[in-house]
């Protein structure tokens, strides 16, 4: 069987440097907020060229964390509007409606599925006070619309970071683009821990230090506290992990772009609509995801060849039961691209065998 994702073989690769990264955290006897934290919080903001980085417990949190403090900071207030596409993973939302803030949601563009900056003015109220912008599948989701709109009303752009490491606009790094961003590093994602992580990067020194409290109690100086913050930090053997992984995070980008590239140059098939790139740089694949009318019965062909793909996702967060009260809006482009998206296997350490066998299958469907 050709999996979807092989975590065994990607971590596999760097076993030697993983297991010294163990050992060293575990004989330092310090598994938290020290020197590891510290090296991995200025290596990815040397990364992504950015003044601040913070490492938190995972990308939900990052998320949370943003919203957190510009309320503490009184950027926003409780009853704000943050405007979000209608079709992103769950997290995204919930880091909004955790803050008692009020998400507003705008349509993606069917082709590129992120975001569509020609929709968001209709959407602004006097209660905007910010976009979050999602670089769905790993594709960079802001351009000069975006930007624009941003400054004209005065909103932050927030970018939900975790499916695009690396992924550039206009040579800044996803993560550098908006005012502040949210990383992920769950497992699966293009930078993964070996369990749970997540970062917040930024160039605002005040919303890095009040990030840097809220994290951690909302305490700056041990049992003195600001704020009524959260316990969410990086575990000191996760930060040395992903100190060893970030080191080759250019190199697997390239391997994925040779997977997708692959894909785009040798699927033909008239029943599956393949991915719009609009710039090389621009897009990371996390996801290399297709469009196909029958999809249930393409992922049962595939699955019957031996061919593991999902679904990224199957119900969008506003016909989610936990979002009842959203339950009646309608969004037509999302809920099409719910019912149509479906993702092959992508990774860096793909098989050109493994390549050519979906393809190969794919064509024949
Ligand atoms: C994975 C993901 C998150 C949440 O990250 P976790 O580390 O799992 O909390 C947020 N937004 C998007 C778009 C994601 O894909």
């Amino acid at each position: 069987m050709i999996k979807f994702l092989d975590l065994q073989k990607i971590n596999a690769q760097y076993e030697q440097e993983l297991k010294e990264a163990a050992v060293r955290v575990i004989d330092s006897g310090w598994y938290l907020m020290g020197k590891e934290l510290e090296s991995f919080e200025k290596n990815f903001a040397s990364y992504c060229n950015v003044d601040y980085c913070l490492g938190v417990a995972n990308g939900l949190d990052a998320l949370r964390l943003i919203f957190k403090a510009y309320l503490e900071m009184g950027v926003m207030e409780k009853g704000d509007e943050v405007i979000v596409p209608a079709n992103t993973y769950i997290a995204s939302i919930l880091a909004i409606t955790d803050n008692n803030l009020v998400p507003v949601f705008v349509e993606p563009n069917l082709e590129t599925f992120n975001l569509d900056s020609d929709l968001i003015e209709a959407a602004i109220t006097s209660k905007t006070k910010a976009i979050l912008t999602v670089h769905l599948y790993g594709q960079n989701s802001i351009d000069v619309k975006m930007l624009d709109i941003c400054s004209k009303f005065k909103l932050k752009l927030i970018e939900d970071g975790a499916q695009s490491h690396g992924a550039k606009f206009q040579g800044k790094i996803s993560g550098a683009i908006g005012d502040a961003a949210g990383h992920s590093f769950y497992p699966g994602k293009n930078l993964g821990a070996l369990g749970d992580g997540g970062a917040v990067t930024t160039n605002d020194s005040k919303l890095a230090s009040t990030i840097s409290a809220l994290r951690n109690y909302g305490s700056h100086k041990k049992y003195e506290n600001k704020f009524q913050g959260l316990n969410s930090r990086l575990d000191e053997i996760q930060a040395a992990f992903l100190d060893v992984k970030l080191k080759y995070i250019q190199e697997d980008i390239a391997a994925r772009r040779k997977v997708a590239n692959y894909y785009l140059e040798n699927i033909k098939n008239s029943k599956i609509v393949l991915p719009l790139v609009l710039n090389q740089e621009g897009h990371v694949w996390h996801l290399f995801v297709v469009k196909t009318e029958k999809r249930d019965e393409l992922q049962s062909y595939l699955a019957e060849n031996g061919i593991q793909t999902l679904i990224h996702y199957p119900i969008p967060p506003h016909k989610q039961p936990a979002y009842k009260e959203m339950n009646h809006l309608s969004f037509p482009i999302t809920e099409k691209i719910h019912e149509v998206v479906l993702s092959l296997p992508m990774s860096a350490v793909m098989l050109e065998e493994d390549m050519r066998i979906i393809v190969d299958i794919l064509n024949k469907y």
